[in-house]
């Protein structure tokens, strides 16, 4: 029930209530996407109030946010105002004013993780830079200003050759891949030219994509999640590269778990301040694991800990920030699956898609629902998701492929 005030913020009557929670500070988060919202639901648990800064009014984490902001997170007016409102500021995406954080910070705000942390991350060229510097294997990477940069760049590292922007990628858009020098003309100018910055990767020739999601606590402790697997859909047309399937844990050696958890849990120590990050790692048919991006908050790789782990990435980011300890991260069922529900065609018609999947998944055993109540119904747009738990992967893989089918045959 929300009543709009004087201010930007839907405020709530009860806003002046003291709290008898887990902890009297308020949360401030840039950004009300589902990672937002998932962040509210586990605070409410807790009896933690959570503001959120989004500028769509009925953004995912408006409806169950303690006070929702409406302007966005890169207008520092908005950001300096909002963080007024709040005893630490957090994020649920990299892409937003890192100046303005990093004013605040000196002014006394506490901002987790720290502004240099989401500077350095949200510009993936500085992010190779500053992971290179502190010796974590990564593809070779290269700045590209030109046409003549981008040539010399395809003769040393070869093709296929990864094109990357260097600012607000998401979901693969903002990557672009010549498979040929003939092709490194269109690469550029579908990525928009080299207006906003480009760089270039080498193809990390990977025979599976893992993921780490590390928890740091204020005081520089860190816990590691239990590696996955992480399965993304190509679509070429959209020019998009998302997460799609997420498998807990991952099915690898010891030796790979560990070498995997040893680069991620390194990557996050040389990054200041509290909270979750989420390590997407490639391993090679050599079995070398090499750091392709930080996402310094809750992570798609992460949504199976809600079900699957004793402490979901969600609170253990609470935690974190908050300086509570943190929470037990090990997996408490042996096998999880998560499946995004990507939206298959706009309006109306994605949403009988969707439902589709959905009807049939509340009748499989073990599998947790969750829509973000995205206002529209967009093309690859992520809509929700499904987790699935089960005693093993082979029976967690029957219950997905149930509910996907459209016959569903119910398991035996
Ligand atoms: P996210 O939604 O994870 O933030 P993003 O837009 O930042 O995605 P990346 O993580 O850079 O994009 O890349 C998306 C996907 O493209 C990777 O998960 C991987 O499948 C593929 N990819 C990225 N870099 C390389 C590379 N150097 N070699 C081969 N494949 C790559
Ligand atoms: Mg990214
Ligand atoms: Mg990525």
């Amino acid at each position: 029930c929300h009543t709009t005030v004087k201010s930007d913020f839907l405020q709530r009557e009860d806003d002046i209530t003291p709290t008898h929670g887990i902890s009297e500070t308020i949360v401030g988060v840039l950004g009300g996407g589902q990672l937002g919202r998932m962040l509210c639901q586990a605070a409410s648990q807790m009896s933690i109030k959570v503001n959120i800064l989004d500028p769509m009014e009925n953004c995912p984490a408006s409806f169950i946010s303690h006070r929702h902001m409406v302007g966005s997170y890169n207008d520092s007016t908005k950001v300096e105002e909002f963080a007024k409102s709040c005893g630490i500021l957090t994020v649920e995406i990299e892409h937003v004013d890192a100046n303005t954080l990093e004013k605040l910070e000196k002014q006394g705000v506490d901002c987790q993780p720290k502004a240099s942390t989401i500077r350095i991350i949200q510009d993936k060229f500085l992010q190779k830079v500053h992971f290179s510097r502190n010796n974590i294997p990564l593809p070779k990477f290269m700045q590209i200003n030109d046409h003549e940069n981008a040539k010399s760049a395809g003769q040393e590292f070869g093709y296929p050759l990864m094109i990357k922007s260097r600012r607000l990628a998401y979901d693969g858009r903002g990557n672009a891949v010549a498979k040929t020098e003939k092709e490194l003309t269109s690469a550029i100018n579908a990525l928009g030219g080299f207006a906003h910055g480009l760089y270039v990767e080498q193809w990390a020739p990977f025979v599976k994509e893992l993921a780490v999601i590390v928890a740091r606590g204020r005081d520089n402790y860190i816990l590691c999640y239990p590696a996955v697997e992480t399965i993304h859909r190509q679509d070429d047309m959209l020019m998009e590269n998302i997460c799609h399937i997420v498998k807990a844990p991952a099915n690898e050696s010891w030796k790979i778990l560990k070498l995997a958890t040893d680069i991620a849990s390194r990557a996050v120590a040389s990054l200041e301040g509290a909270g979750v990050f989420a390590v997407e790692l490639f391993l090679t048919e050599d079995g070398q694991i090499l750091l392709n991006e930080v996402a310094p908050r809750p992570h798609n790789s992460g949504h199976h800990t809600i079900e699957a782990c004793y402490t979901s990435q969600y609170e253990q980011h609470l935690r974190a920030i908050i300086g509570l300890p943190l929470g037990d991260p090990s997996m408490k069922v042996p096998a999880a699956m998560m499946y995004n529900i990507l939206g298959e065609d706009e309006g109306e018609a994605g949403f009988i898609l969707a439902n589709h999947i959905i009807k049939r998944a509340l009748c499989s055993p073990g599998a947790t629902i969750h829509w973000y109540d995205k206002p529209d119904m967009r093309k690859q747009r992520k809509m929700g998701h499904i987790t699935v738990v089960g005693p093993s992967m082979g029976v967690v893989e029957t219950r997905v492929k149930s509910f996907l089918k459209e016959e569903s045959s119910e398991e035996t």
